[in-house]
This record gives C-alpha cells, structure tokens and sequence, in this order.
C-alpha cells in the first residue's frame, strides 16, 4: 500500500502509527494511506525559519518571481499525469482537473510576472511618500518586509493543487517560507505537486515543506512571526481561531451561502439570461458543486419563478453524471464517503424548508459506475416559497451539486435584504442589464461580500463566472466566510509581510525603498 509522504526538515518521511485511508471515490478502492503520528513540527518549524527564511529574503522579488515561474512550468510539464491523479483520487473530470491544476500555474505565473516587475528590491513600498513638516527633508512612507517566521499553508479537499500553490506562491514572493497541509482525503494529488515542487531543485532549502499528516500539533506550535492561512469549514476554522497563540497571524477562507440574484429586468431568452442559466448550473455541478465560491441560492423575481425552474431542471437533465475518467461524464462523485454524510444531512435539513423541484435526493442515473459504489449525489435543485422564512437555506452550507430557488419581489432593496441573511459571502453574483440596480446592489450589499459579479449581455461571451477565482483579485469575504484576504495582486502578499512605517531622511527613503533595500 502506497504512503503518502511528507517533506519535513529537508526529509521526505511518511510518519507512523495509525493509517488514513485514501479512496477513488467513483469505486471506493483504496488508493493509499496517509499515517497521524511520527511528524516532529517544531523542529520542521525550526528549520524553515533558521534556513528557508534567511536564503529567501537574500532573493530580490525578481529572483522569487523566476522561482515560481520555473514551478509554473515544471508543474506544465507533469500536467497530465496530475490530471489522472485528480480523476482517481478526486473525482474530478477531466474539466474540473484542469480548472484545479490549470488554476495553480496560471496563479503561480501571475505572481511570477509581479515579481518580474517589483525587480531587483526586497521592500515593497505601500502608496506614496509623505513629506511630515513643511520642508522637503523629513519624509515618511509605509513599507512592507517579510516576516521572519513560516506561512503554515492548511488546504481544504476540493482543490489540492491551486489552493496549495494560490497561497504558496504569495508567501514565497513575499519571502516567506512556507509549510502547506493537505487535506487527507485528496492528498495524492498535493504530495505529487509537493515531489515536483521539491525535485525541481528552484527554491532554497528550506523555503518548502509539505506535510501529508494532520494539522494537530501543528498550529498549537506556530509562534508570533508565523501565518496560519487557512481554507476549510468555518466550523474548524471557529476551532484554529481558538488554538494558536496570540499574535500569530491568522487568515481564515471558509464557506459561503453565494446568492445569485436574477434582475427584473432580464427577458426569458435574453443574452444575460443565458448567461444566468449557464453560470447556475456550471456552479452546481462543476466538482460536484465542492467549490466555495458555487451559486447556493437563486433569487429569481416572484412571476419568472415557474420558466426559471423549467429551464434549469431541463439542463441539469442534461448533465451526465458517472465515472469521472469518462469523457462523456461531466460531474463525478463527491470526494469522500464523509462528505457524502454531510451532504445527505445538510440536503435533509434544508428539505423541511424547501421542495424538492429537481433530482431526487440519491445517486442518480450513473454512467460507468458499478451498482451501490461511489459516492455520488446526483444534482438536487430546491425551491421554497417564502426566502425570508427559510432560515436554513441561509445558513447551511451543502458542499455538493445542490442549489435553492428563492423567489423575490424584483426590487434591489430586497435582493440586498435578503443575500445578507447569509451573513457574509464570497461572491455574489448580479445578472442584470439595468446598471442602477447593479449599483444598488453594490451600495447597499457591498459589506456582505468579498466579490460581486455583475453578469449583463456585454459581457455574456466572455466573462468566466463568479465561480472562478482570478489572481488578480481578491479572493474571500466576511462573516461568515472567515473574514479573510487572499490574492488580489500585490495586496496578496500583505499576509506575509510586516507593514513598517519609515520614517527618516527623503534620500535614505528613497534609496531603501526605490531598489537597493
Ligand atoms: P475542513 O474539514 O475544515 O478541513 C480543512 C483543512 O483543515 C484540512 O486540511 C483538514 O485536514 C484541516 N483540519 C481539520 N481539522 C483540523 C483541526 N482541528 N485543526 C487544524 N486543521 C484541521 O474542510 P474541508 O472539508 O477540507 O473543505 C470543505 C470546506 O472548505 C467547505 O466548507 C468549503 O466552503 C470550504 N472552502 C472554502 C474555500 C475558501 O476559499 N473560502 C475554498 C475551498 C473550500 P484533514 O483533511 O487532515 O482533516
């Protein structure tokens, strides 16, 4: 039986004691076994910070940003073999593979490219110099130097390969080492990237660590120069708020009820109607709707309720669900027989709120699949007639291919009203061609999310969705969703990096800060 293996003080080791099972979660076959005990973190702590730390912030932005182009490439280069990892051990299809493993370079060269600009400095400036008297000599200037502790890196299941490498590639620009986590049940996929990242010789020793094992006593561990940047449930990230000590910096990504809102204005057949459908049923189904940024609730105007629902169940209809390694198949199963459990009862408790309208509740017609294996859960679409007294439609987050209907009014005040009951969001999306709608929707729903996606005919054809998290952007949202920041461009390195604010001479300012720091 295969051991998934870690890399810990510059060892590759696969710990001991008790083992952790690994699934094909379309055929249940063990594919290996990660182990719980024998991981000494202190002293793997120790050594990313006396080691990694130092030989990385040597490096100029330029430098890191070479290292992580190489990583982007190096990863290119064993695509397809990380796609059939991703199929057997994630139950991706082949297209939610590629958004997963494509996603991860395409972050990795985004930061790649930052650091080719930042050039040859080591501090990164924060706005504009401000002169402090009158006269033109004494200046001051925010500016940001890594910290000098180790990035803990704690990924949920769903995206093993861009949710490790989204926030190691900001650490490492940053300069900071870095040690990720992965989640058990997908951990193959993660221990490859880790064995490329690794062989690929780019980064100085140190600057990587990776840990198959669990994250206990991992974070009771860091000290007040580490991050703990953190993707999962708000549930374990309500319990890491709690355990690490103060003053360790903490980011919390966890999950989200997104709304999608349907404006009154949009015809049945329009363009961003279209688009509407489209985005909806691509967010419940693409990775068996284990994505956080995925639409939950549909709020649709009260009197387009009854075409909405006919033309959504007429395209999940149309969605094959299966074996993932099938080229026919587009949705595979869920990623392990525990979320499957948490599928099933989340989907029973928003069942004594709202109907059924779509799918039945099971495994469905499945394609390729041997009878009762698998953790499939065919897409479910519910619906309920009353979105304000439906409190767990807003409040319990079902990690698989289900979505509810909400109808609504059609005014924007209520459409705010009611996207807030979810207590802070990813992404929302708006589908409207009526730009004061969409701005009421900004103004007054803006503090409850972290993005919104205003989705009209201009840009149907082109414009990928709310479920895709750009680098460029921000990425999370408050309340609820952990209240955390990643991404963004530069803004994403602000983790990991220590704001100063200098104060001194204009010529010594502009030397450190201007390249030579
Ligand atoms: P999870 O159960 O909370 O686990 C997330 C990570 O935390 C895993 O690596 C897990 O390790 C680790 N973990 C579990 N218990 C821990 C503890 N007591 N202390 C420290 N670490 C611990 O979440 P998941 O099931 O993997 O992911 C699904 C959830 O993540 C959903 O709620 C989804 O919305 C959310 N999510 C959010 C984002 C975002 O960007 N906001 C992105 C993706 C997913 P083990 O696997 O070894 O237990």
């Amino acid at each position: 039986m295969e051991v998934v293996h870690s890399y810990l003080g510059g060892t590759r080791t696969q710990g001991s004691g008790e083992a952790r099972r690994l699934y094909n979660p379309a055929s249940e076959d063990v594919l290996a076994e990660t182990r719980v005990g024998g991981y000494d973190y202190s002293a793997a702590l120790s050594w990313a910070r006396e080691r990694g730390g130092p030989a990385l912030r040597e490096l100029t932005f330029a430098q890191r940003g070479r290292m992580l182009a190489g990583i982007a490439a190096a990863l290119h280069a064993e695509r397809d073999a990380l796609i059939e990892i991703a199929i057997k051990n994630g139950g991706n299809t082949r297209g939610d593979a590629k958004f997963d493993i494509d996603g991860a370079s395409a972050t990795l060269a985004h930061y790649a490219e930052l650091g080719d600009k930042l050039g040859a400095r080591r501090i990164l400036a924060d706005g504009e110099m401000i002169a402090l008297r009158s006269g033109p000599r004494w200046v001051g200037q925010h500016v940001r130097t890594p910290r000098v502790g180790v990035a803990v890196l704690v990924n949920a299941f769903n995206f093993p390969a861009w949710g490790m490498l989204e926030k190691a590639a900001a650490a490492l620009l940053a300069g900071m080492p870095v040690l990720s986590k992965a989640a058990t049940s997908t951990a193959l996929l993660a221990a490859r990237i880790a064995d490329i990242v690794v062989e690929s010789k780019l980064l100085p020793e140190g600057a990587f660590s990776f840990t198959a094992g669990p994250a206990s006593p991992l974070v009771e561990v860091l000290g007040a120069q580490d991050v703990l940047a953190f993707t999962g449930s708000a549930e374990t990230g309500a319990r890491l708020r709690a355990a690490v000590a103060p003053g360790v910096r903490l980011n919390i990504e966890a999950d989200s009820l997104n709304g999608a809102v349907l404006g009154p204005d949009v015809a049945l057949g329009s363009e961003t109607y279209e688009m509407f459908l489209r985005d909806v049923v691509r967010e419940m189904t693409q990775k068996a709707g284990q994505k956080c940024t995925a639409i939950r609730r549909i709020f649709v105007p009260a009197p387009l309720v009854a075409s909405v629902r006919g033309d959504l169940c007429e395209r999940l209809g149309e969605v094959v669900v299966g074996d993932p390694a099938l080229a026919e198949v587009k949705m595979g199963p869920l990623a392990s027989s525990d979320q499957l459990v948490e599928a099933r009862r989340g989907l029973a408790a928003l069942e004594r709120e709202a109907r059924r309208v779509f799918g039945a509740g099971g495994r469905g017609r499945l394609l390729g699949v041997a009878e009762g294996r698998g953790y499939f859960l065919a897409p479910v679409l519910l619906e309920t007639e009353n979105a304000e007294k439906s409190p767990s439609v807003h409040t319990v987050e079902v990690f698989a291919p289900v979505a509810t209907l909400l109808p609504y009014g059609g005014s924007a005040q209520e459409a705010v009203r009611l996207l807030g009951l979810g207590e802070g969001s990813l992404v929302a999306s708006v589908y409207s061609d009526d730009d004061d709608f969409a701005a009421e929707l900004l103004f007054g729903g803006g503090a409850h999310h972290g993005r919104l996606f205003l989705g009209n005919s201009k840009i149907a054809e082109q414009a990928l969705g709310p479920g895709a998290v750009l680098p460029s952007l921000l990425h999370g949202g408050p309340g609820r969703a952990g209240g955390g920041q990643e991404l963004g461009g530069l803004r994403g390195l602000e983790l990991y990096m220590q704001c100063t604010a200098l104060q001194g001479p204009r010529p010594l300012v502009e030397k450190l800060v201007g390249g030579h720091g």
